[in-house]
Order: structure tokens, then sequence, then C-alpha cells
């Protein structure tokens, strides 16, 4: 990949982010017959331009590979569907959206968040890639197309829906390999007077709490609001304000008005001075987090390596897509972590990609009593201390690896 073009702005992507070596895509689950068969690894050297300063994983595997079955249902984490409700009541209040009215949402998963808008009373449309989470969705009541958006597809579904007053792009912008084409998509999709909000993982917090979990094949750019502003920017989308929020490990809400220029919100020059601040708006700043992620892989084998001498039995907890970088970045297999579980059922019975360690549903924690307990999911460090707090009752231990290795007391 000598010749990596900036997927933005077109100049050579030459300078090396971080290089977490080879992995398998993060949520290709394994059955137990497939587990003796080949395996892709993918490289997983994430690039940043010099010129746009845009982080971005080249395209090594397409997006309709990744997207197009896809085994994440949103609506296995409480946090996020709470977060969902949330975000559609106060939309619906300060928008004064009603029955002739119409929001679209990219990426609409299994209908997650679109519901919320279907019982205020409110027409939607989801668009969403994966043909077996849509379905879900429509089996719900939302009414959903599947598709990839692009230019091309945005117009056609303008076309035959109508524009929306709310387009909304929650953890899809990250995702899209062909950024410009999805941006067009976008401004395609909304009306000259609506509004588009998107969230996304803040490149920021990422840098700050050495989250390097967060970086797999299905994400492709590692979006600042500086960053994104441009990208948005190449369709005549204007930044007009911008929201900080926890999910995710720190992500940023935009809200974007085709055609808006002018001066920026408060909230946008605070965010951006904060990111000017931390050095995000030159090379030179970027440096440093390889040696950082680095340092969390040692700290981390050194703990696996202490328990297993010294008898302990450690297990995880969750199996999400972060887990996978985590574990395959530092070659942790089951003689280290016996098993993992999760909520979802359709993880459990499976086998985490490439490191093949088991997934089992979560009650197998309490029936087994492990001496630590490593949670994957870290994002939801607030919700599964609580949720897990048995573990406790027979002096098992919950162990955090990001951003630094921490037993919980
Ligand atoms: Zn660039």
């Amino acid at each position: 990949m000598a010749h990596v073009r900036c997927r933005l702005c077109g100049a050579p992507a030459t300078e090396t982010f971080v290089d977490l070596g080879m992995s398998p895509l993060c949520e290709s689950y394994l059955s137990a017959e497939s587990l003796d068969g080949p395996e892709n690894f993918y490289p997983l050297h994430v690039r940043i331009c010099p010129s746009c300063l845009l982080v971005q994983l080249p395209e090594y595997v397409s997006g309709s590979e990744i997207f197009s079955d896809y085994a994440y249902f949103s609506s296995y984490s409480d946090s996020w569907v709470a977060h969902a409700r949330r975000y559609a009541e106060s939309m619906v209040a300060s928008l004064g959206l009603g029955p002739e009215h119409l929001v679209t949402e990219v990426a609409s998963n299994d209908g997650y968040l679109l519901r919320h808008f279907v019982a205020a009373g409110v027409p939607v449309l989801g668009v969403e890639p994966a043909a077996n989470i849509a379905e879900v969705a429509r089996t719900a009541g939302v009414r959903t197309e599947t598709c990839f958006l692009g230019a091309r597809t945005g117009a056609a579904l303008a076309d035959r829906y109508g524009r929306a007053d709310l387009v909304v792009a929650n953890n899809v912008y990250a995702h899209v390999p062909d950024l410009l084409g999805f941006t067009a998509g976008l401004a395609a999709l909304v009306k000259p007077t609506g509004l588009v909000t998107l969230e996304f993982p803040h490149l920021l917090r990422l840098i700050e709490g050495r989250q390097f979990d967060t970086i797999y094949h299905e994400h492709y750019q590692y979006l600042s609001l500086a960053t994104a502003r441009r990208a948005l920017a190449t369709a005549g989308l204007g930044v007009v304000d911008v929201e900080e929020l926890s999910t995710h490990g720190g992500s940023l809400r935009l809200h974007a008005r085709p055609g808006a220029t002018g001066e920026a919100s408060t909230n946008v020059k605070a965010v951006l001075a904060a990111e000017a601040d931390a050095g995000l708006h030159r090379l030179a700043g970027h440096a440093g987090f390889a040696e950082a992620v680095f340092t969390i892989k040692r700290e981390l084998l050194e703990f696996l390596l202490a328990a297993r001498a010294a008898g302990r039995r450690v297990v995880g907890y969750g199996a999400p897509g972060k887990g996978n970088t985590l574990l395959n970045h530092c070659g942790i297999r089951s003689d280290l972590l016996a098993y993992t579980v999760d909520r979802s059922p359709h993880k459990q019975g499976r086998f985490l990609p490439g490191t093949h360690i088991p997934v089992h549903p979560p009650e197998r924690i309490a029936a087994d009593r492990p001496d630590y307990v490593l949670v994957l999911p870290w994002n939801l460090r607030a919700e599964l201390t609580g949720q897990l707090a048995y573990v406790r009752q027979w002096g098992g231990r919950l162990v955090f690896p990001i951003p630094r290795l921490e037993i919980a007391p």
C-alpha cells in the first residue's frame, strides 16, 4: 500500500498513525465447524494525511464485504438504547416534529432509534445495508430500505420518499470508505431547510483515552471536528453546532445544515480550540499514540501471565468488536483468557475471530466464579460495574484494560 491516497483530499497518505499489525474482521465470529478452516487477516495500519490530517485506515477490506451481513444489533446495549430514546425525544421537541415531517436515518440498524420517532407519530425511513438487520427493523414496524448510502442512492431515496426534515447518521460516518460519496448522499437526503446530525467517536478522546481497540477494519476514518467539517463541506453541509457526548468513549454530535456558512457557534469554537490545544491541527501532534498503545499491550500481557502463573482464572466479559482488536493485537488466546460471555444470542456459542476464544452466555460467570473478569467493552464501564457487582460475592474482581490496566477494588 505504498500509494495510499487520502480519501478526503487525494494527497498521498504517507504517515503512520499506528500500525497494529494483521487482524481478522472484528465481527467475523466463527462457528465451531469453521475453526479448522482458513481465516483472512488484513492490515490494521492507520495512516494520517499530512495535507488535510484525516486519520484513516486504507480500504484493505471493502465496505460491502463487511456490512452486508453484520452481527451487531444495537438493541443489546441498555445504555445505547436509552441514549437513542433521549435523542429522539429531544429532537421531536426541539424541531417540533409531527406527522407532516420525515426523519431519515442512515445505518438505522435494527430500528432501535427510529422506533421512538414512530411512537411519536413521525414518519420515518431507515437506510440499512445489512439485509438481516434491516429485516428485524421492518418486523418492528420501522420502514427500512436495504442499501449503502452514496450520491446516487441518496438521490434515488429522496425521489421516492421525499427529502427529510432531519437526517440522522449515528456511528456511521467513521464507517464509510467512500467518505465523499456518503457525504453527497446525506446532502441529497436532507431538505434545504433541514438538519443533519452525525455522531462519531472523537479522535481527541481516542488519543487521550488510548482507545486503540476502537481501531478496526469497520472504521475507515477517525475524525476530529476539523476533519469532519472539512469532509461535510465537500457536499455543501456546514456545521452549525456540536455537542460532546460520553458514548463510545467520547463522541461528537455535529449539527449541519445545507449551505450554512457564517460564524461558528460557541460550542464549535470550544471544541476546535481543545483540538488545537491537543495538537490535532498539526501533524506532529499525532505522534506518541503508537508508543502508548504498546505500553497497554505490555501491561495487559504482564497481568495475564502473572495471573496464569499464580493459578488464577481470568475470563472475559463482552464480545464487542473492540475486544477483538485488543485480543488480536496482544496475541491473547484461550490459554490466557479461557472464554468470554456476551448477552447477544447471535454471538453465544461462537468463537472470537483470530483468537478463537469461545463466547458463552453471561450466566456462565456466576456458575464458574472466576478470579478476574476482564471487561472488554470498557466504554460501558458504569453500566457493567453495576451489572457485574455479583462477581465480588466470591471475591472476584473486574479488570479494565484501557486507558491503562486497572483492577477494580
Ligand atoms: Zn488528506
